[in-house]
C-alpha cells in the first residue's frame, strides 16, 4: 500500500499490512517511515485483496481510480519522451493539486526520474490491477 511521509516527503510501498480474500477499508493508518521510522500516513481507500494477498484499489478520497489510471498514463509517457521533472511534476498538478506532493519526491534530473518512474509505473500498476486498467 502507498504511505506517505511528510517529514521525509518520500512516497513508497508498505508490505507491513497483510490481507487475504478480504476488503479492507484504510482510513487514519499509520506506519513506520522506511526512511526516518516517524509515522507514514497510509493513503486511504477500499481495496480487496486476493487469495494471494494482492491488493486492489477500489475507491480512494484522495487518489482515486481514475487519478491513478492518468498519473499512470503521464508517468509512461514522460518516460518515452525523456520529460524533465519539472514539466513531469506541473503535468502531474494539472491533474490534481493533490499530486503537487511529486515535487518534493521526484529526483532532480532526467536520469534519475527515469528510475524513479521505473518504481512508480509498477506500483500504480499494482494498484489497479484487478480493475483491468
Ligand atoms: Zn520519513
Amino acid at each position: 500500500m502507498l504511505c506517505y511521509c511528510s517529514s521525509c516527503r518520500i512516497l513508497f510501498n508498505t508490505n507491513r499490512i497483510e490481507a487475504k480474500n478480504s476488503y479492507l477499508t484504510v482510513e487514519n493508518v499509520r506506519v513506520d517511515c522506511v526512511r526516518c521510522g516517524l509515522m507514514a500516513k497510509v493513503l486511504d481507500g477500499r481495496f480487496s485483496f486476493d487469495s494471494n494477498g494482492v491488493q486492489t484499489l477500489l475507491e480512494g478520497p484522495q487518489f482515486t481510480v481514475d487519478l491513478l489510471t492518468q498519473l499512470k498514463q503521464l508517468a509512461q509517457k514522460a518516460r518515452i519522451e525523456d520529460t524533465t521533472p519539472e514539466k513531469f511534476v506541473s503535468e502531474a498538478e494539472k491533474l490534481d493539486s493533490i499530486l503537487g506532493f511529486l515535487k518534493y519526491c521526484v529526483p532532480k534530473t532526467n536520469g534519475e526520474l527515469k528510475e524513479f518512474l521505473a518504481w512508480l509505473i509498477p506500483v500504480i500498476i499494482g494498484l489497479l490491477a484487478m480493475k483491468g486498467c
